[in-house]
Formats: structure tokens, sequence, C-alpha cells
């Protein structure tokens, strides 16, 4: 059984090829974050080792041993350590030596070797040409799988040398539906972790096994309602902070403006009576009170500048100017409708 939920197109897709024995020599899943690249990638892994009539079938030993990373002729390769602000991280031309070592070599225990390049994004130019080398010579029994959310990052050489499979968002509806059947959520939690997900069933099925997600995101939303409320200085305080907490690692950063991002969209919903749409569902009354206090240009004029903020750091800008620039663009709620919903 695939385990990837949602991604009929792709899933089939490579049922097929498995069935006619018309695999690709180097797949490229291409899909947001926690969109279940990496589930799909470990499952055909498991589905070219297994030793079952129905591939992959997920509970022999071979399917066992990938899902718990211990299996020998399936290697992950990451980015390993942090990506820093001057010096971003990269694979590095050593890990793809390493890696094409191993290629050489026959399965050990399984039919196939199968190497999972994970952020395939960030391949040093150097990597990715030795990368391309071994691409451009298939050996028989070797897979490539290489995961990435943006595909324009990597040489179109590579692209072109993968047979591409887009993985898609869930609706929050499929979401909801998932998590009451396939987990077992009970329905009021699973309505607000579809809506909370973004189309990520991967961080749907963790925060619903483990609440410390839910809890910290709760803690992160209270400490921007605070933000919003504050005055200057509170709001320089938190730029700063968050310059220095997040200067070596600019992904959380973007979590936090995707966080900011979220909920001055759903002001906007509840400014125009969309509600179905709401992400943060459990704060609706704060979302009221909070847009009757804003008008309609307010919202839309500082969700642009929340989207320029993530625009410019990508561009590479300086972390703590950008953030500090995004807290002089927070408007005033209006008091005088805070004081009436106090009432
Ligand atoms: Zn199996």
């Amino acid at each position: 059984m695939w385990q990837v939920i949602g991604q009929t197109k792709a899933v089939s897709l490579l049922q097929r090829s498995l069935e006619t024995g018309s695999l690709a020599h180097a797949y490229l899943f291409v899909g947001p974050a926690h969109v279940g690249k990496m589930t799909l990638a470990l499952n055909l892994a498991q589905a070219l080792n297994c030793e079952a009539a129905e591939q992959p079938c997920g509970v022999c030993p071979s399917c066992l041993k990938i899902a718990s990373g211990k299996h020998a002729d399936v290697q992950v390769m990451a980015l390993s350590g942090e990506t820093s602000e001057e010096n971003r991280a990269k694979i590095s031309v050593e890990q793809i030596e390493q890696l094409q070592h191993s290629v050489s070599l026959p399965p050990f225990e399984g039919k196939y070797r199968v190497f999972i390049i994970d952020g395939a994004e960030f391949l040093s130019i150097g990597a990715a040409n030795r990368l391309l080398k071994t691409l451009e010579e298939p050996v028989g029994k070797v897979v490539f799988i290489l995961l990435t959310p943006d595909e324009k990052l990597l040489l179109p050489t590579i692209v072109s040398r993968c047979q591409r499979l887009e993985l898609f968002l869930m609706s929050p509806i499929q979401l909801e539906a998932a998590l009451k059947t396939k987990w077992g959520v009970e329905p009021e939690k699973a309505k607000l972790l579809s809506r909370l997900a973004h189309g990520c069933l991967g961080w749907a099925v963790s925060s619903a096994r483990d609440d410390s997600l839910v809890v910290q995101r709760a803690e992160t939303l209270d400490k921007v309602l605070d933000i919003i409320n504050g005055d200057s200085e509170e709001r320089f305080a938190y730029a700063s902070q968050m310059a220095t907490q997040f200067g070596q690692n600019r992904g959380q950063v973007y979590a936090r403006l995707d966080l900011w991002l979220d909920w001055w969209r759903d002001l906007l919903l509840v400014k125009t009576g969309s509600l179905d749409s709401i992400t943060n569902i459990d704060r609706l009354d704060t979302l009221s009170e909070m847009a009757a206090g804003l008008s309609l240009g307010q919202i839309r004029s500082f969700i642009q500048s929340i989207r320029s903020a993530g625009e410019q750091l990508r561009q590479n800008a300086s972390l703590r100017f950008v953030l500090e620039v995004l807290m002089l663009d927070i408007p005033e709620v209006s008091k005088h409708a805070q004081v009436k919903s106090a009432v």
C-alpha cells in the first residue's frame, strides 16, 4: 500500500511504471515543504525493494528497514548543518563523490539501490555538475530521486535528465477527511489542523500526534498579537530579537512571516465576510475585534508589506533592516473599536 495520501496522479504514474517495467533512472519530485515528497520517495524505494507480491507492502523486512532508515541500499542525502546568513550551506562535491562511489557498487541486500537527495536546490554548482555526469550515464538497478520545492533553483540540465512528478497541496476538506478517517482525529481538532496545515498532510499528522506543534504555534501567534498591539519600542525589540535568534536560519524567519501573513489574510477574510476560508478558526473572536479596528486598505497594504519583506529576504537583504521596516508598517488598530469590543 502506498502511504502517500492525496497524490493520486503521482502514485498511479509510479505504479504503472513499476507494473510495466518502464521505470525512469532518475525522478524529480517537486512540491512545497511537508507535502509528502519524502514519504513518496521512501514509498518508491520500498516498492522497488519489496519482497511481497503487492508492492510496496509496508510490512516485509525490506519495507520495514526502509521505513526506519536502516536499509543498506537506500541512502538519503540532505544538507548538513544550518544555512547561515553570510554563507549559505550547500550539498558539497565531496558528498556527491561519496554517492558516486556507492552508485558503482551492486545492491547489498535489496533489488535496487535508491539515492534520495532531499533539498536538491542546495547542490553546489560543482556538486550538481558531478551529479549530472552520473545521471548522464545510467547504471542498472540504480534509481535517483531528487526532491525540491522549486525546480527553477536546479540546473536545467539536471531537471531534463529526470522524470518530473509534481506533488500538490491538499484542500482543507481533503485534509480534514483524511485526518478523521485514516488517523481517527476528533472532528474539531481535524477541522482546525486541516486549516493550519496549509495543504500539508505531513504537518497535520505530526500535529495530531504531538500537541507541542500546535501549542508552539499558539504561543508564537500570541506574541504576534502582542506586537500588533504594542508600541514601537516593543516592535523594534521583537525585530532585533528575531534577527539575532534566526540570523543563522532564514527558513525559520520565513515560517514566522508566513504566520504573520496568515493572520493578516484572515483579517482580510473577516473584513470581507469570507469566514469559510479562515486559517485561525480557533481565534475568530480576536480576528473579528481586530478587523473592526482596521480599514480594508490598511489590511491590504500591510499584507503587501509582509510579502515584500519575504521577497527582500530572498534577495539577501539584511534581516534586521527588513524586519524593522516591517514593524514600522504595522497599521494602528483603532482604539475605539477595541474599547467597544472589550465592553
Ligand atoms: Zn514490502
